[in-house]
């Protein structure tokens, strides 16, 4: 191994990539180190003039120790992603003992909806995390989450139980509660986005959030039928406790019928989930961004 002969040269090619992989909104000052450095380094090894510029001299090859580099040097970055601020919760409609809509569908049997909202919800997480979003699931399907078993009944229930732990333990700047749809009609298809705007909502924006990710899912996922905005107001029977209830801006997501032969194929396709957590992902991106351009 050769001794290092000049320190700053083993820290070039780490800085110059990581100079090169940072996009825009990385630190201005890694960029400008990194040129003084270069800079630097090209008058101080130039000491052979017949000696072609870009080849080393032998003895000044360098072999890098693998030590501990500096913190963000010498480490590749594929994607930088810019954090916010907004902490995004995501519930997985059902869980635990409740396991939400299934029989009678076209789901196969042992197949119910709490399956379908824990699978998208995961991959909603992931969505949202590209994205820059803080997240956090209302629960993980296995374990009851910490400070949210007041009423301890063994169904982590959303009429109950979910608003509560919601406002009081999570505190997020927006909700959106995932499920599965059922009717007696097979025809009936397609996703639903429902919003309760009422006086008890700390901010105005669950009717644009939601709007913005309906817009979103007729953009990216392949539905069965025109993705219906709902407002509660105007549904005839009462309206989901999991909107109502919460103080922070929250849509519940209906993302298509279990029941409609399509869409129970749709909803249990690691593909097709795949495009409904992204579209979701991207409808609060537009609205959050939409705000902070505002
Ligand atoms: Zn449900």
């Amino acid at each position: 191994m050769v001794r290092l002969k000049n320190k700053r040269c083993a820290v070039i090619p780490a800085l110059l990539a990581a100079a090169l992989l940072l996009p825009s909104c990385g630190k201005p000052e890694a960029s400008a180190d990194a040129d003084a450095m270069l800079a630097g380094a090209a008058f101080e090894e130039r000491t052979d003039a017949d000696e072609p510029a870009d080849l080393p001299e032998e003895e000044d090859v360098v072999v890098l120790e693998p030590a501990v580099p500096a913190a963000g040097v010498g480490r590749i970055m594929p994607v930088v992603v810019e954090q916010r601020e907004e902490l995004i919760c995501i519930d997985p409609g059902h869980g635990f003992v409740d396991p939400g809509t299934g029989s009678d569908s076209y789901f196969p049997e042992g197949i119910y909806e709490r399956d379908i909202t824990i699978e998208v919800s995961r991959l909603l997480e992931d969505a949202l995390k590209a994205r820059g979003f803080r997240t956090i699931l209302t629960h993980d399907g296995e374990t009851m989450p910490e400070g949210a078993d007041l009423n301890w009944d063994g169904v982590f229930s959303a009429p109950y139980e979910r608003p509560p732990y919601i406002n009081n333990v999570i505190g997020p700047d927006y909700l959106v509660s995932l499920h599965v749809n059922a009717v007696g009609n097979p025809e009936k298809c397609g996703a639903m986005v429902f919003f309760d705007q009422n006086y008890y909502k700390n901010n105005d924006w669950s009717e644009t959030v939601a709007a913005d990710i309906r817009d979103a899912i007729e953009e990216g996922v392949e539905t069965t039928a025109v993705t219906q905005l709902v407002d509660s107001k105007d549904m005839e029977d009462a309206s989901f406790a999991i909107n109502r209830e919460t103080k922070c801006a929250s849509s519940l997501i209906e993302m298509g019928f279990c029941t409609n032969e399509t869409d129970a194929e749709k909803l249990q396709d690691p593909a097709w989930q795949k495009q409904m957590a992204e579209a979701i992902a991207e409808g609060i991106e537009k609205f959050f961004d939409d705000l902070k351009n505002a």
